[in-house]
């Protein structure tokens, strides 16, 4: 097996639980590679992952001072090796890095099994230029199902309004409406920053009575 970041040659053998598990998964990064990436660790945010807080951090005191909900999870901490694995597969296009960190959202996926998974979408034009929407990508690395129940339109950035005013006045995701809307929805991002892209997505489902959304992301 290949890195799929460097091509160097792992030559990993499967460990012992492989061997005894059906999940036995082929490592798909080298030793070198691998340290570049941090998990996410003890001492996150408890609402959003954030890592390196003890308590809820500042970004979920805003959202709950709006009242809105965060129940996020997130794998990786986005430090320069995740910038630097983003640039390479959204920008540059490298489909292949789809599968890079399959394992972890595999298994991390499992349990929201009674979950239907909801990527963000692109937007028509942005899907055109880069050829893919990376979080179908991750998905369709996994080959897990997922619903494609929301659209985005490019809406151009006004800066003379406040993050509030924006959330309200000019969300950019619509939903597909000749789609049946399931009770339990996992929304799916590559990267969470603020919060705000799954809030605007979140606030369409909750306007639509769906009973609980919860969100992830690979990286925060
Ligand atoms: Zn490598
Ligand atoms: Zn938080």
């Amino acid at each position: 097996m290949r890195c799929l970041l460097c091509s160097v040659e792992t030559h990993s053998l499967p460990t012992f639980h492989q061997l005894f598990t059906l999940e036995a998964s082929a490592k798909t990064l080298c030793e070198d590679c691998s340290l570049r990436f941090k998990k996410i660790a003890e001492h996150h945010c408890p609402m959003c992952y954030k890592q390196g807080e003890h308590d809820i951090c500042s970004d979920c005191i805003y959202w709950q001072k709006q009242g809105k909900v965060v129940n996020h999870q997130a794998l990786y901490c986005y430090n320069s090796g995740m910038k630097e694995y983003f640039s390479n597969y959204k920008f540059q296009g490298d489909y292949l890095l789809r599968k890079v960190f399959q394992n972890d959202l595999k298994l991390a996926l499992k349990s929201y099994r009674d979950y239907t998974l909801v990527p963000i979408p692109l937007s028509e034009q942005r899907e055109a230029e880069r050829g893919f929407n990376q979080v179908i990508g991750l998905l369709d690395g996994l080959g897990v199902p997922y619903q494609e129940l929301l659209t985005k339109r490019e809406v151009k950035k006004q800066s003379d309004k406040s993050r509030l005013e924006r959330l309200q006045s000019q969300n950019p995701f619509e939903l597909r409406i000749d789609k049946v809307l399931p009770d339990k929805i996992l929304l799916i991002d590559d990267i969470y920053t603020t919060g705000m892209t799954l809030q605007l997505a979140a606030q369409l489902f909750y306007e639509k009575e769906v009973k609980e959304i919860k969100t992830f992301s690979l990286a925060r």
